[in-house]
């Protein structure tokens, strides 16, 4: 009998029974939104991470706009971050109406090379174009350089938010992402591609009481009910205040009861991560790719394992791996290459490391889901379409020389 076509994702989130019976709990409670479970879910982050303060939100992105809000980003301020992540690690900046600029990646650990950064915080002295805020993406899973980039923030006086929503499960310096020992906030992402899920969801953590003071009321409106905040004397206990322009990103305890939850699982997902990337490291080695940085496996949460390949191959070999129905995906297209950052004045060539990445990455399938067998076939389908493009690439040459 012929097999069924394999459909293995690139990503997919590991749920089980007790995850089930912990969101169901929450349906036969009194509390959907606003209960228990968003409380316990961030003492469990606080915890975990070893950082102060824990707020749960809807979502990764609103979690990276709420701490560009608390720390006062606005029209006139310039953020910066890396083109090779995903769009809400700039939007979140345009959201309230700051500029917007980019600090180009180191090839190997394909977060934003720290050498890069100097130079252009020292050029930006000199223009008086210095940002307010740097937004650090932990790539992949791996931390960026924290500890430069923090006595950089101090030289040149900037905030920082790391964008970890790749990285929780991850260590710098043997403490955990998260633990902000070296930024003002961190922000997680729960989408099921992550590394824990709560459907969609997010988190930011911080050192800072008064930061996470401002963000608990900036994310249900502006409101606050806390009198020593308010402006005016109470009028009596129904009495709330808005003292700020905020916005409802709410996570409800549906979502955060399946949190706390999966995060009973988030060390085993790691190290399953780790394990399988260790595979792909021992079986792709001889194979003429870009395997990811594999300086400090134990560190990186390997939310990814990005390859690179030969870029007049790329979509040759991406266009085979899918149809073998390998769930390969590509992270990222540039931010800046994007038509509404090109509108604002950017365009390719700016940031050559991160292009020169793009046009040849290729992200292999990598979570707990994944078994030893379907990765094996990836491996072997890779190494077999590599070894047919190459050989047909050398014809083309032959070929094109001959005319
Ligand atoms: C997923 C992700 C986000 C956004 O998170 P959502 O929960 O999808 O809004 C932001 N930055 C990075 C680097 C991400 O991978």
């Amino acid at each position: 009998m012929k097999k069924p076509p394999r459909n293995i994702r690139y990503s997919q989130q590991s749920l089980n029974l007790d995850d089930i019976d912990a969101v169901i709990d929450v349906l036969r409670s009194d509390w959907l939104t606003q209960g228990p479970s968003i409380t316990a879910f961030e003492d469990r982050l606080v915890q975990y991470c070893s950082a102060q303060h824990a707020v749960a939100v809807s979502n990764g992105t609103a979690a990276l706009h709420l701490a560009c809000m608390a720390l006062g980003v606005t029209k006139g301020d310039i953020v910066w971050t890396s083109p090779n992540s995903f769009l809400a690690s700039a939007n979140c900046a345009r959201f309230c109406g700051a500029d917007v600029d980019f600090v180009d990646i180191d090839p190997i650990t394909r977060n934003l090379c720290v050498l890069e950064l100097e130079k252009k915080l020292r050029l930006a002295k000199l223009n008086n174009t210095l940002p307010k805020v740097l937004i650090p993406v932990h790539f992949a899973g791996k931390s960026c350089d924290m500890r430069r980039i923090f006595e950089l923030s101090q030289e040149f006086g900037f905030s920082i938010i790391e964008d970890a929503c790749h990285a929780l499960g991850g260590t710098y310096n043997g403490k955990k992402v998260g633990c902000c020992e070296y930024s003002d906030l961190a922000v997680f992402s729960f989408h099921p591609a992550k590394v824990i899920t709560t459907g969609e969801g997010g988190a930011i953590l911080t050192n800072k009481s008064e930061l996470s003071e401002k963000i608990r009321c900036l994310l249900t409106h502006g409101m606050t009910r806390n009198t020593e905040l308010m402006e005016n004397p109470s009028h009596g206990p129904w009495y709330y205040e808005q003292i700020a322009l905020g916005l409802n990103y709410r996570i409800t305890d549906i979502q955060a009861a399946l949190g706390f939850s999966q995060m009973k699982r988030l060390d085993a997902f790691v190290r399953q991560r780790q394990e399988l990337a260790k595979r792909y490291y021992n079986k792709l080695v001889n194979l003429p790719i870009i395997l990811p940085d594999s300086s400090d496996i134990e560190a990186c949460a390997f939310h990814l394992f990005p390859i690179g390949v030969d870029k007049k191959i790329r979509k040759t070999v991406f266009t085979a791996l899918r149809s073998k129905g390998i769930g390969v995906n590509v992270h990222y297209i540039p931010i800046h290459t994007q038509p509404y950052y090109q509108r604002l004045g950017f365009a390719w060539g700016n940031y050559p490391n991160a292009e020169k990445y793009y046009e040849s990455a290729i992200s292999l399938p990598l979570h707990p889901e994944l078994s030893f067998e379907d990765q094996d076939f990836i491996c072997e389908s890779l190494e077999k379409i590599l070894a047919n493009v190459t050989t047909l690439s050398e014809n083309t040459v032959a070929d094109t020389s001959m005319s």
